[in-house]
């Protein structure tokens, strides 16, 4: 086990396949795994229940990160604008850095992980796709959990996600200057799995 903390941020947008490759690289190496979208899920779940964002950060516990369900397509959309809020996104910094810093490895995902919550991240990887991929990967998501909805609605909500997401003034979703940069547009799961783990293993200590 490594008795400092060593940390790998993967950033990326919507249905790149970051969670996909962010769990599959903390099993690989045994390290802890934080999906960073969940807390912004979680807020803005608060939110559609008539929370008001803010004090719906700042009194999050745990316990509300459990995936299951918030992973609709009306908690992403929530999400994304909670995230625009620079108060929220302070609110929710300290508990995503102790994780960063935890002893024996962490994998964080997110959108602003190399760039602000972990800037001295061991490894960094920017994983992307092109709109269209990463919206036919989310439309076969949702229609195999039987959501209703269209192709063209996912890529349309796909679009104004990444739009918002991007162009924010707090945080925006970019790739880190010293991120290693993965399009998965044309590559099999397993190929991405192995580049990612590959990339990891050459900034090991030691390597
Ligand atoms: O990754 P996921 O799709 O679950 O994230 C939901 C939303 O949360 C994103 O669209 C983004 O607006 C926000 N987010 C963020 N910063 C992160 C992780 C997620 O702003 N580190």
């Amino acid at each position: 086990m490594l008795e400092q903390g060593y940390t790998i941020a993967i950033d990326g947008p919507a249905a790149a396949g970051k969670g996909t490759i962010s769990k599959a690289v903390a099993t690989h190496f045994g390290f802890a795994h934080l999906d960073t979208g969940l807390l912004y899920r979680a807020v803005g779940r608060r939110v559609l229940q008539g929370e008001e964002a803010v004090s719906a950060a700042q009194s999050l516990t745990a316990d509300e990160l459990e995936p299951g369900d918030l992973r609709t397509a009306e908690i992403a959309q929530a999400a994304s604008k909670v995230a625009v809020i620079p108060e929220v996104r302070s609110a929710l910094l300290d508990f995503q850095r102790a994780f960063a810093r935890r002893a024996g490895g962490a994998v964080l995902d997110g959108r602003d992980i190399g760039t602000v919550i972990c800037p001295n991240a061991d490894v960094k990887l920017f994983v992307t796709a092109s709109p269209e991929v990463r919206a036919e990967r989310r439309y076969l998501e949702l229609a195999a959990k039987g959501t209703e909805i269209s192709r063209d609605q996912v890529l349309a909500d796909v679009k104004e996600r990444d739009a918002r997401d991007a162009e924010r003034s707090t945080a925006p979703m970019k790739p880190a200057d010293n991120a290693v940069l993965l399009d998965t547009s044309d590559l099999s799961i397993d190929a991405a799995l192995a580049r990612a783990i590959e990339i990891v293993e050459q900034n090991l200590p030691g390597a």
